[in-house]
């Protein structure tokens, strides 16, 4: 069988076909339990909706495959994935996170996750250098990454950290939402995990709320999750992973379009005059941007930030004036998004108080730039 490129993957689903009906689009399975061989076997693999479900797989494996994993699972939310993966950690164990990361995830794991009697050290995880000095030979279990980093676009460097982790014996996690395995594949890198809150790009659409975890190989921590998931009724339910299956199909060429229309946005805006300073990735002036040439490949992704000059009345003004954009949460939707983040990142956060955050969607970019222009103008 060929090596298939990603985009050929995707746009088939994996080419899989009904092997009832020879559909090219496989039917949602939504039985929530099913029917037991008569000397008391399960042969077809399915016994329960809570612990797996056939449309779900199927989504499964696409997302290993993108991925290069040996497995994959998907959840109800980004959130209930990366709450997964810290529940399998005990009390008293000690985690490495991100200053700069998912605010809520961020929340969780300073007042729910030290509830649970996990340590956990936020720090700069630009820096390998402070990730590793921050870790605690036989305490520490784990070191969560997100890369590119929500909202400020820090880039870590996921093999420098990883190797260090597993030296002090701790694993690693990335949160690769923004990156999509299309730009960067963290377990070839050195990660233990890759976490994606699937509602983002994956699906694409807007329209699904979605998690998934791939690991590099089947392990104690895999078998554990598993559990976890079946335990806690995480799992995603088959509407929802057939919506996801469906967006994935073009994930690539979605992606594509907002790799493209965020460069050449963050380098118009570089020079705007109402704009202090753009936070992407992809511009030679952005602090990681020769570690994000080497371990992002194909574009820097759709996301990006501009401080807006004149502070943070000026931001949310200007976030106001957008006739084209939606002033809205999430990203990696087709349509193309603004939020103010420090408004709803609350006082701990590191976001400066005069940033818009973009999620750059599938529109015209002179469409997306004239709107954006005409907005900080005034
Ligand atoms: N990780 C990142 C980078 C996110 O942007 C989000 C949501 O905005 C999440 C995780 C959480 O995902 P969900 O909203 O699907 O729970």
């Amino acid at each position: 069988m060929p090596q298939w490129k990603p985009r050929t993957l995707l746009a088939q689903a994996l080419g899989a076909i009904d092997p009832a009906s020879r559909a090219i689009v496989p039917p949602i399975h939504v039985s929530t339990t099913y029917e037991r061989d008569a000397d008391n076997q399960y042969r077809s693999g399915n016994v329960y909706g809570r612990p797996d479900n056939e449309t779900v797989r199927e989504a499964e494996a696409i997302i290993a495959q993108l991925e290069n994993g040996a497995a994959a699972m998907v959840l109800g939310s980004g959130m209930s994935a990366a709450v997964a993966v810290f529940s399998t950690l005990a009390p008293g164990d000690h985690v490495v996170a991100p200053r700069v990361m998912y605010w809520a995830l961020r929340n969780w794991l300073a007042s729910e996750g030290v509830r649970r009697g996990l340590e956990v050290s936020f720090v700069d995880a630009a820096d390998a250098g402070a990730v590793a000095a921050a870790l605690q030979p036989g305490r520490t279990k784990l070191v969560w990454l997100e890369t590119p980093s929500n909202p400020l676009w820090e880039i870590s460097d996921i093999a420098a950290i990883a190797r260090a982790a597993h030296a002090a014996g701790a694993r690693v996690a990335v949160d690769s939402t923004c990156a999509t395995p299309l730009l960067t594949r963290p377990l070839e890198f050195g990660a233990d995990l890759v976490m994606h809150a699937a509602t983002k790009y994956l699906n694409g659409h807007s329209d699904v709320v979605a998690g998934a975890l791939v690991t590099a190989k089947i392990d104690e921590t895999w078998t554990s999750l598993q559990r976890i998931r079946a335990s806690h009724g995480m799992i995603l339910g088959p509407f929802e992973a057939y919506l996801l299956i469906r967006g994935m199909r073009t994930l690539d060429l979605r992606l594509r379009a907002a790799c493209a229309s965020a460069l050449e946005l963050a380098t118009r805006l570089e020079n705007h005059p109402q704009i202090e300073a753009v936070l992407y990735p992809g511009l030679p002036r952005h602090p990681q941007h020769e570690l994000a040439r080497a371990q992002m490949q194909g574009g820097f992704g759709g996301m990006l930030s501009i401080r807006v000059r004149g502070g943070e009345s000026h931001a949310i003004a200007t976030a106001a004036r957008v006739r084209l954009w939606k002033r809205a949460t999430s990203l990696g939707g087709v349509e193309s998004l603004i939020e103010h983040r420090a408004s709803i990142e609350g006082p701990d956060s590191p976001c400066p108080p005069d940033l818009l955050r973009l999620s750059v969607g599938a529109e015209d970019v002179e469409d997306l730039f004239a709107d954006l222009d005409a907005a900080l103008r005034g």
